[in-house]
């Protein structure tokens, strides 16, 4: 039931991982080397030693296709490669029998140190988007909803960008599982979520506010533009045929509440604001989308 963005992610926090401990072993491999004395191996001196280790190989195949920002990737890439450029400096100094440079050792270290930091941030950074995601429906879910809707009332405030927030309650869900059960409930919830996913670009936000609520987060458009994104999503799910067995079709309606980001407004009144817009709209029959203050009904 994971979605396969959450699955992507989880792989490449396991596969970032593995490869932090796999250069953490190379990093000791090598000292005990220079340290010991030891006779450096041929992958140490190569000139594409980056290329001779577990790492460089998978950053150059296995992390392209893994859910890595392709600018941290590349970093990495270059930081990697630095890293063995001054190990096969040290390790060739050491074959000659000469003593390594002190600023040269120091300057593996803080590469290396900066390889390692920049590894683990893009772990971290995975591990909190895992976290912040619902793992049913893939949405964000509510732990760092107010702060992101924050972020973008400050892009409203200073770029004139104007936010919307949209609440959103599938409409009679809870007979969808008294009639077919929850697994089937499940099912069209996560169907749902993929329709909404469709129809927003990939700078909206999407949250799951609560079972069968969601809250979208749609900036920098005009008022009558997030009224037809709304009223396109709308549409989208009353005509959306969840096939759950051959003879079983359903079709779930949801009822939208929209409300202004404001500037001058806390996130939390905005939030209100659309909810108690959203209450109005199952008032007034459901399947329908109703803005805040103006009360006007669209559809
Ligand atoms: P309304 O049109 O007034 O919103 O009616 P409703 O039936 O949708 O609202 P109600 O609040 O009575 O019921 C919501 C239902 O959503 C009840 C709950 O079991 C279901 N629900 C919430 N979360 C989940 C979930 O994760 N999975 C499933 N299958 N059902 C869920
Ligand atoms: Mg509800
Ligand atoms: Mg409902």
């Amino acid at each position: 039931m994971i979605p396969t963005q959450t699955k992507k992610q989880e792989e490449t926090a396991r596969q970032l991982d593995t490869m932090l401990n796999s250069h953490r072993n190379w990093v000791y491999r090598l000292n005990k080397t220079l340290i010991c004395g030891l006779e450096p191996t041929r992958e140490m001196i190569a000139t594409d030693a980056h290329m001779h280790c577990t790492l460089g190989n998978w950053l150059e195949t296995r992390a392209r296709k893994l859910d890595i920002d392709p600018e941290t990737l590349e970093h990495l890439i270059s930081l990697h490669k630095s890293v063995h450029d001054l190990a096969r400096k040290m390790a060739t100094t050491v074959q000659d029998g000469a003593t390594i440079d002190v600023h040269l050792y120091d300057e593996f270290l803080s590469s290396s140190e900066r390889f390692v930091v920049l590894m683990e941030s893009a772990y971290d950074a995975l591990v909190a988007s895992i976290n912040a995601t619902d793992p049913l429906t893939g949405a964000e879910n509510r732990s760092l909803m107010t702060v992101r809707l924050e972020e973008r009332r400050r892009v409203a405030t200073t770029r004139n960008r104007r936010a919307w927030v949209i609440m959103i309650d599938l409409d009679h869900f809870k007979s969808v599982n008294d009639d077919h059960g929850h697994e089937v409930g499940d099912r069209v919830l996560k169907g749902f979520a993929a329709l909404v996913r469709d129809h927003i670009r990939d700078d909206d936000l999407f949250f799951r506010y609560g079972g069968e609520e969601f809250l979208l987060c749609i900036s920098g458009v005009s008022q009558p533009t997030v009224t037809r994104v709304a009223e396109r999503l709308r549409k989208a799910c009353a005509g959306r045929i969840y096939n759950i067995k051959n003879d079983l079709n359903l079709s779930v309606t949801a009822s939208f509440g929209i409300a202004e980001l404001a500037v001058h407004e806390q996130v939390a009144d905005a939030i209100n604001a659309a909810d108690t817009a959203m209450y109005a709209a199952k008032k007034a029959g459901r399947n329908r989308i109703v803005f805040d203050r103006a009360g006007e009904t669209v559809t």
